[in-house]
Formats: C-alpha cells, sequence, structure tokens
C-alpha cells in the first residue's frame, strides 16, 4: 500500500495552509474544503469552493481523501458525522462537540480530564446572575461563538451586572471566577491514537484580545513549566487525541489554570516551525495520519510577533532590518484592520526587547 495519502483540510486559512504545506513536503496530496476560491491554501491545495454546511461538498472531499482533518472548531459536526467513513476523521467529532462549547469543555476538563479549571457555573438566564458574590470579579462568557473575546462580558462591579443580564438572556453562557493570573501560556500537544508529544510551554501576550507575541520558552519556574506539560498531556490522554490541540492556561504564582482547549494548531505555536525539530503542523498531519512521533527539541529561544493588517508595512520593514528573522505571509488579498496577515518568527534570549508590530502606534 502506497503511504502517500490524499489529506481532505475543512478550512483553508493560514492553520489549513500551513497544514497543507507539511503534507505536501511529506509526499502527500491536500484537498481543501473553503467557501473562498482564493483562500490561503489556494497557493498549496485543491480547493473545493462551499459553505462548510454544504454537505455534498463534505460528501466530496470525504468520498475523495484517504484522512480529513479541520482547521477550526466550528464546523458542522453533524454534517461531519453524516459524511464520514469509520477513522476517516481521526481527530472525531466528540472533540469538536467539546470545543464548540463552553459548558461540555468545562465539564470534559473539570470532570473528565480532572485539571483545575476558574471556578464556574452555568447560567442560563439572568436570574442566575441574581445572587453572585460581588466581593469577587467573574467573566461572563456565551457557551457557543465566542473568540478572540467577542461574546464575553468582565464583571467588576453591580455597574456591570446590566450588560451581563443582557448576555445571560440573549444565550447560554458559562460565569468564571476572574483569575488574577501572572501571565497567560499555551502548550501544544500532538497525539497518534496512542501516543502523544508535547512541546515547550509558551507565554502569550494579548493586545485586544488578540495574540500579539509568543515566547518560547515561557518565563515561568521549571516547575510550573513541567505542571503545564503534564496537564496537558493528561487531556491528551484522556482524549485519545489524534493530531495536535492546543491547552491555553493561567499561570498564577504557584498554580497552573486551565482557560480553554483549540483542537488544532495554535496561532501561539507558530514559532515551532523554525525553532523546533518538527513543526505543530508536521506532528498535526503524523498525528491523523497515526504514524510515530517524534519528541520535540526547542533548538533556541523564540519570539513570534503577529503581523495583523494594520503591521504589513512594519512587518516588511522589519525584516529588511534584521535578515534572520523569519516572515511568513498567509497570502490573504486584503489586509484588513486586526486581520491575521502573517507572523514573524526570530530567535532571541531577550524578548523584552522584541517589540511588537504597532507598539505605541496601532494595535
Ligand atoms: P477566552 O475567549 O476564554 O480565550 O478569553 C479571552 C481572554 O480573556 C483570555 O485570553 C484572557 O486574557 C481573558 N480571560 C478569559 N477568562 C478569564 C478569567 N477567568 N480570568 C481572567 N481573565 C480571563
Amino acid at each position: 500500500m502506497s503511504s502517500t495519502k490524499t489529506i481532505g483540510i475543512i478550512g483553508g486559512g493560514q492553520l489549513g495552509q500551513m497544514m497543507a504545506i507539511s503534507a505536501i513536503y511529506m509526499g502527500h496530496k491536500v484537498i481543501t474544503l473553503d467557501p473562498a476560491s482564493d483562500c490561503p491554501s489556494s497557493r498549496v491545495s485543491e480547493v473545493i469552493a462551499a459553505p462548510y454546511d454544504d454537505v455534498d461538498a463534505l460528501r466530496q472531499l470525504a468520498d475523495r481523501c484517504d484522512i480529513l482533518t479541520y482547521e477550526f472548531e466550528n464546523v458542522d459536526a453533524d454534517g461531519l458525522d453524516a459524511v464520514i467513513k469509520d477513522g476517516q476523521l481521526p481527530q472525531g467529532t466528540e472533540l469538536l462537540r467539546i470545543s464548540q462549547n463552553r459548558i461540555f469543555e468545562k465539564d470534559f476538563l473539570s470532570n473528565k480530564a480532572q485539571v483545575t479549571v476558574a471556578p464556574y457555573k452555568v447560567v442560563t438566564s439572568s436570574l442566575d446572575l441574581e445572587d453572585i458574590d460581588l466581593s469577587k470579579n467573574y467573566v461572563l462568557k456565551t457557551a457557543t461563538g465566542g473568540y478572540d473575546g467577542h461574546g464575553q462580558k468582565v464583571i467588576t462591579s453591580a455597574e456591570d451586572l446590566e450588560e451581563a443580564n443582557a448576555l445571560a438572556n440573549s444565550a447560554e453562557c458559562v460565569l468564571e471566577e476572574f483569575v488574577n493570573f501572572d501571565l497567560e501560556i499555551s502548550v501544544i500537544v500532538s497525539g497518534n491514537g496512542k501516543d502523544v508529544t508535547v512541546f515547550p510551554v509558551q507565554e502569550n501576550i494579548h493586545r485586544n484580545n488578540i495574540l500579539s507575541k509568543t515566547i518560547v520558552p515561557a518565563r515561568i519556574s521549571d516547575r510550573l513549566a513541567d505542571r503545564a506539560k503534564a496537564i496537558a498531556v493528561k487531556i491528551a490522554e484522556q482524549l485519545n487525541l489524534s493530531g495536535t490541540l492546543c491547552v491555553e492556561m493561567f499561570a498564577t504564582a504557584d498554580d497552573i489554570i486551565v482557560n480553554e482547549i483549540a483542537p488544532r494548531p495554535h496561532n501561539s505555536g507558530h514559532y515551532s516551525i523554525e525553532a523546533c525539530d518538527f513543526s505543530q503542523f508536521d506532528t498535526h498531519i503524523l498525528g491523523v495520519l497515526g504514524a510515530p512521533l517524534p519528541a520535540i527539541n526547542l533548538h533556541e529561544h523564540a519570539v513570534m510577533l503577529n503581523v495583523l493588517g494594520q503591521h504589513v508595512e512594519a512587518a516588511e520593514r522589519y525584516v529588511t532590518e534584521n535578515p534572520s528573522a523569519h516572515l511568513h505571509m498567509y497570502g490573504k488579498l486584503e489586509a484588513k484592520h486586526n486581520r491575521k496577515m502573517g507572523h514573524v518568527t526570530l530567535f532571541s534570549n531577550e524578548p523584552d526587547n522584541v517589540v511588537e508590530f504597532g507598539k505605541g502606534i496601532d494595535f
């Protein structure tokens, strides 16, 4: 049997494109499903241009591919279940359902994986907010559809309740206690259905709720870093993980609290393309194919800077002045404000001296 596979990727944004690049240099063929025929993956793969919930298009993808994977979690799980053959989607649709809904996700993390999350409760209407103890701070998050801080309301006083009540009456939510973290961190872990491999701990700096800078290794103690990696491995093992998963966490002085999981390669893992011996995309492809997974070594301390629409010129200037920095551009046609257009990875032991694009001017 040929070891060359046809891999179908649902979603042709930057994550799908970088997955496809890894798959291609391993000798595989890639077909992408994306609503836009000129999506980033169109540079490197054939594209079936159709909406994600178009069951005929999903079936065409499934019929033409040996293995299917996805680049984002808001895929129609029922539609996929209707078309996939046994074992064709190694990540499974259960993981999709868990990560699509914060209520399922919290339940999975706290009760099944038994890792620490911020104390939370499910909120079905504003009635559930009536008796909250306002000596504490909270974040109210819609159970579905939120991303990058959308669908969230921080509650620090009674004045915040009007907006919070409106949010709670518009959708099912979870109310989490606010974590006074020192750092936001994440860990990439990949599985092949049997074994897992784990990446170094990443430190993440957000601006306007969008990742701006990732520093690797994260500036936390070895003890906390080991704990963060152990948590990611525990979650992966509980899921019998296939492919790459990112676990986002908060680091306090002496604890690690899990925030959420993303069942795919993640923006905070892009540094691994140059700084590790295998990237998060390589291990994703190996993992979904059920291939043996390598241990991951970090060659150099690294910093990744995101390039948003308003930063493209600054990033291009930066790499002219710093030719050892790696500029990745995803091939998006329109540079909209806050749209992720690319990233830069550089090796540095002095991450504070690596200035984010747009700092002080235009985040
Ligand atoms: P999320 O959509 O859950 O990733 O949240 C977006 C951002 O809000 C996170 O990156 C944190 O900066 C912040 N955040 C979310 N949940 C909490 C929490 N329980 N306590 C403090 N900050 C939070």
